[in-house]
């Protein structure tokens, strides 16, 4: 039998032909790669420079400091969009490390230009329904109807952001599509070198009129499947991540016991558990919570009790054979909480947790990422 190594498991060329799928669907857009919170917690680094090897240019972080660590690890040839902006008094250094940033609200456009930045490279976001950033529809109508501001501004990208994408027949998307297209003509007619981008990854499959210029998928990249339609069959996106808690110690109970802290889950006497390192210090509660499994040797085994600081146990009296490891001098089969089987969608879906969220709680993880494919 083969032993998973324990950590974070990290496929770069599954991350890569997600990219070159996405790509694929939305020619003649360009395909960026969102990359912020350290790539969902895959480990930015690594990450960037498998999707540049395969052609990505247009990459987009949450903060300044993200950036620097991206410029840090890729070569000039890129563009790097920071989402929250130019922070207070510090645009002129946006502007010097070569970052594009997303101006938000006609407030960071003057501060932009009070820095005496108006040409430099920027993007433009407006709010079609989201209520989150972003300039106002009437704000935006404004500028276009006295375009010398923005002519002056001349940014390089004007984008919104969907709030229902990953529910394909909410009418919200439709709402917000009408919206930007509304713009689209005075808009390209201000600024014809600009590009306009409306899509993340599920934006991406609601279809083509989607698209515009530019789409900025993150979670599909990292193998969160989104809602099949016709656009997206069945395994377009391949899984980029397996997760594995390293097995302390396998122990048969001998008496009847309680397990872990608390008292609350109970087993006979003969009852096998796997006594495994990973707990909430490693973000691992949230993956597990509300009745969460693992895998061994192909057989899923629930929680046993509550998951510890450091520690997780599992229930593994079912698996076959599994008194082999009961003495075993050998290094043990680790645990499988995220797999081929144990899908992040499946995670999402069957147990209503937050994908995103669970990805970036294992961020500063003590689990070690481990990075395997060709690129
Ligand atoms: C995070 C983010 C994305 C990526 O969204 P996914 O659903 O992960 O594809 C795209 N655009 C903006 C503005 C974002 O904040």
């Amino acid at each position: 039998m083969s032993v998973t190594p324990p950590g974070l498991s990290i496929d770069l060329s599954a991350l890569v032909a997600n990219w070159r799928a996405l790509a694929e669907l939305s020619a003649p857009a360009v395909t960026s790669a969102v990359v912020k919170a350290d790539a969902y917690g895959l480990g930015v680094e690594p990450v960037a420079k498998a999707l540049h090897s395969a052609g990505c240019r247009h990459y987009f972080v949450a903060t300044l400091d993200e950036a620097r660590q991206l410029a840090h690890c890729l070569d000039s040839d890129i563009r790097c969009y920071v989402l929250g902006g130019a922070p207070l008094g510090l645009e002129r250094e946006c502007a010097s490390l070569g970052v594009t940033p997303v101006l938000c609200s006609l407030s960071a456009i003057r501060r932009w230009r009070a820095a005496g930045l108006a040409g430099r490279d920027c993007a433009v976001k407006i709010d079609t329904g989201m209520s989150r950033q972003g300039l106002g529809l009437a704000e935006l109508d404004d500028l276009l109807a006295a375009p010398a501001l923005l002519r002056e501004l001349n940014p390089s990208l004007v984008m919104s952001h969907l709030a229902c994408a990953d529910e394909p027949h909410h009418p919200q998307n439709s709402r917000q599509l009408a919206e930007f297209r509304a713009r689209e003509a005075a808009l390209r007619q201000v600024l014809p070198n600009c590009r306009l981008s409306l899509a993340n990854s599920c934006g991406i499959y609601l279809g083509k009129e989607y698209h515009f210029d530019l789409v900025r998928p993150g979670a599909a990249l990292y193998g969160f499947q989104p809602p099949q339609n016709e656009m997206a069959p069945a395994e377009s996106i391949r899984p980029v991540l397996t997760l594995a808690l390293p097995t302390l110690q396998f122990k048969r109970l001998e008496v009847d016991s309680s397990v872990g802290y608390g008292a609350t889950y109970n087993k006979p006497q003969g009852a096998i558990l796997a006594v495994c390192a990973g707990g909430y210090a490693d973000g691992v509660h949230n993956i597990l919570q509300s009745q969460g499994v693992g895998e061994l040797s192909g057989v899923e085994v629930p929680v046993a009790g509550r998951i510890s600081m450091d520690i997780t146990t599992f229930d593994v009296t079912a698996v076959p054979n599994v008194e082999q490891w009961l003495d075993s001098v050998d290094s043990l089969p680790a645990i499988q909480i995220i797999n081929r089987s144990l899908t992040l969608n499946r995670l999402t879906q069957e147990r209503h947790l937050l994908g995103y969220e669970l990805l970036t709680t294992l961020r500063g993880s003590r689990c070690p990422r481990v990075y395997r494919g060709e690129v």
